[in-house]
């Protein structure tokens, strides 16, 4: 991955768990500047909007403890473990690098999955893309309504906890759904995640209990498709 046409790397452009990851939970910094190199740097996304704002699709409890319990918890989960493999290298001991690379990669996920999920979600979400984005959709999938089709259905289907995904391959220069175990598993280097649903239990179980099918089909409601197409229009700038 090198940067994107604005001559920006966008968020923090590392790989974990294969995922190639350009997410929106930094500014921009300068190609170059890379992940800062001390630990603990990283801090909570704050939400862009209120915790009730996706009400009546995703409730308010559910959003305060998404955001203020689980995504807390990732952010402390992504420094600790930088902060273990700092040491680890400092001390020359990598007895245990296989359980701080699992951790690294688990909570980097947690950490870049929400802060993508928490932008393409808005109040004033929903309806159609446009542009550009709703042309590749078409090319791609044969149509916007075959494309929410096959996303929801992948989404369903993720067995235990998981991620529905429509990511930009860059070495393919394609829109790919993709889906994703856990936080970080199945994913195979290179995709740009541009839409990512939550379908942990943890992101829905209060209002819908068991019934997954019923919140993808309201989280169609607050899509925000301006994110997803800024997304996009990025990702496409990624020369591989
Ligand atoms: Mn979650």
């Amino acid at each position: 991955m090198t940067i994107n046409r604005r001559g920006f790397l966008t968020g923090s452009a590392v790989t974990a768990g294969g995922l190639a990851l350009f997410g929106p939970a930094t500014e921009p910094v300068e190609a170059g500047c890379g992940l800062p190199h001390h630990p603990g740097a990283y801090e909570l996304p704050p939400l862009p909007y209120d915790y009730d704002a996706l009400e009546p699709y995703i409730d308010k409890q559910t959003m305060t403890i998404h955001h203020g319990k689980h995504h807390a918890g990732y952010t402390k989960g992504l420094n600790a473990a930088l902060g273990a493999l700092e040491q680890a290298r400092a001390s020359g001991d990598y007895a245990d690098i296989q359980k701080l690379e699992r951790k690294l990669a688990f909570h980097l996920g947690g950490y870049v999955n929400h802060s993508v999920f928490w932008k393409n979600m808005s109040p004033d979400g929903g309806g159609d893309p446009s542009g550009t984005l709703a042309k590749a959709l078409k090319q791609e999938f044969g149509s916007v309504d075959a494309f929410r089709a096959h996303f929801s259905a992948a989404a369903a289907k993720v067995e235990g906890n998981g991620w529905g995904v429509l990511a930009f391959n860059p070495y393919l220069q394609r829109l790919l759904v993709l889906t994703l175990m856990n936080q970080q598993d199945l994913i195979a280097v290179g995709a740009v995640p541009l839409l990512m649903l939550d379908v942990w239990e943890h992101a829905y179980y209060i209002k819908y209990q068991n019934r997954r099918g019923d919140y993808i089909k309201a989280w169609w409601n607050v899509v925000n498709w301006k994110d997803v197409a800024e997304r996009y229009e990025k990702a496409m700038g990624i020369r591989v």
